[in-house]
C-alpha cells in the first residue's frame, strides 16, 4: 500500500524523469550517491512522485530535482526550508523533502536550519556535506577544516568548522543522523526512516567533490556507529547522544568517518501537531480549501 492506501507496487524508477538529461555531475561525484539512496528510499515508505515535493537551494546539489521525478522547487541560496515548511504547512498529505549544499544549508540558510529544527517541521533535510562550495568552484565552506586552503582562504582557513549534528541536536531536531554516500546501504536506511519520522530529520550526507576539494576527501572507510563495539550508547537520550556526535564531529577530520543514527526522539509532536493541538491549524489544508469552491473562509 502507498501512502493514501493504494495496493500497488512503487517502482523507484518511477522516480527517473523521461525528458530530463543524465546527472551533469562530475564522474566520482557524490550527489550520485544522494540521488541513488533517494529514489531507493521513496518506494520503500510507499510514497508516489505524486506524493512527493523536493525543494532544493543553490548549488551542485540544487540540481537533485532535476533528476527526481517528483514535485520540485529550484529556490534562491540558503532558503529550501522556509519554501518546504510553507509547502508542508499548506498541504500537510505532501511528502516535502529539503536538500542543499554545506555552503547552502549550514552558512547562507544557517538560521532558517536552526529555527526549523527549533520547531520541528515534520520534513526531511539532506545536507550534501562536502566541505567545499562545490558549484562555484571550490571556495572554503562552513564545514571545512580549519587551515583547508582555497582562493577565498589562500593562506589556510583560520575557522573552525561548524558543528552541523550538534547545532541541529541543540537546535531541537528530532532526528538526526550522518551518512555517506560511499555507503550506500546505509545512505537508503536512514533516507527511509527520516522520511518516516514525523518531525524534523537531519542528515549530514558526507559527499565526496573530487573535483574542487584538494584533500580528495572520500569518506572511507566509515564506521557505522550502530555496528562498532566501539561506540556505545543510547539514540533516545539526548546527553549520551551529543557527546557521540562531538566524538564524530571531531573524528572527521582527523580521517576517521563515523556515520549512522546519533539521536532520534519519537515522542515531540511536529509544528503541525502543535498547531493543530492548539487550534491554529484546520483539519482541512489550506491547498484543498482553496480548490474547494464551497469551502467557507473566515
Ligand atoms: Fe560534485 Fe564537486 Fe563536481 Fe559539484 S564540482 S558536481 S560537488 S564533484
Amino acid at each position: 500500500f502507498n501512502a493514501i492506501g493504494e495496493e500497488r507496487e512503487i517502482d523507484r524508477e518511477e522516480f527517473t524523469p523521461g525528458i530530463e538529461p543524465q546527472p551533469t555531475w562530475c564522474p566520482g561525484c557524490g550527489d550520485f550517491g544522494v540521488l541513488k539512496a533517494l529514489k531507493q528510499a521513496l518506494p520503500e515508505v510507499g510514497r508516489t512522485p505524486e506524493e512527493t515535493l523536493l525543494v532544493t537551494g543553490i548549488g551542485c546539489s540544487g540540481k537533485l530535482n532535476s533528476y527526481l521525478d517528483s514535485y520540485g522547487f529550484h529556490t534562491i541560496h540558503g532558503r529550501s526550508l522556509p519554501v518546504a515548511r510553507a509547502a508542508k504547512l499548506a498541504n500537510p498529505g505532501l511528502e516535502v523533502i529539503a536538500a542543499g549544499g554545506d555552503g547552502d544549508g549550514y552558512g547562507i540558510g544557517g538560521n532558517h536550519f536552526m529555527h526549523t529544527a527549533r520547531e520541528n517541521h515534520d520534513m526531511t533535510y539532506v545536507v550534501f556535506n562536502n566541505e567545499i562550495f562545490g558549484l562555484t568552484k571550490g571556495q572554503t565552506s562552513p564545514t571545512s577544516p580549519k587551515g583547508h586552503k582555497s582562493k577565498t582562504q589562500p593562506h589556510g582557513s583560520a575557522k573552525e568548522p561548524i558543528r552541523p549534528l550538534s547545532l541541529a541536536l541543540t537546535s531541537g531536531a528530532s532526528y538526526v543522523a550522518r551518512t555517506a554516500a560511499v555507503n550506500p546501504n546505509q545512505a537508503k536506511e536512514i533516507l527511509t526512516e527520516a522520511i518516516q519520522h514525523d518531525g524534523f530529520a537531519h542528515i549530514d550526507f558526507l559527499t565526496q567533490c573530487p573535483t574542487w576539494n584538494k584533500d580528495a576527501r572520500q569518506y572511507v572507510p566509515y564506521t557505522d556507529v550502530q555496528d562498532s563495539d566501539d561506540y556505545d550508547f543510547d539514540v533516545h537520550d539526548r546527553v549520551e547522544a551529543q557527546e557521540a556526535m562531538r566524538t564524530a564531529e571531531e573524528a572527521l577530520y582527523e580521517g576517521e568517518v563515523l556515520t549512522g543514527r546519533f539521536y532520534v526522539d519519537e515522542t515531540r509532536p511536529s509544528y503541525q501537531g502543535e498547531k493543530q493541538r492548539i487550534g491554529e491549524m484546520p483539519e482541512t489544508p489550506l491547498a484543498e480549501r482553496y480548490f474547494d469552491d464551497d469551502y467557507e473562509w473566515e
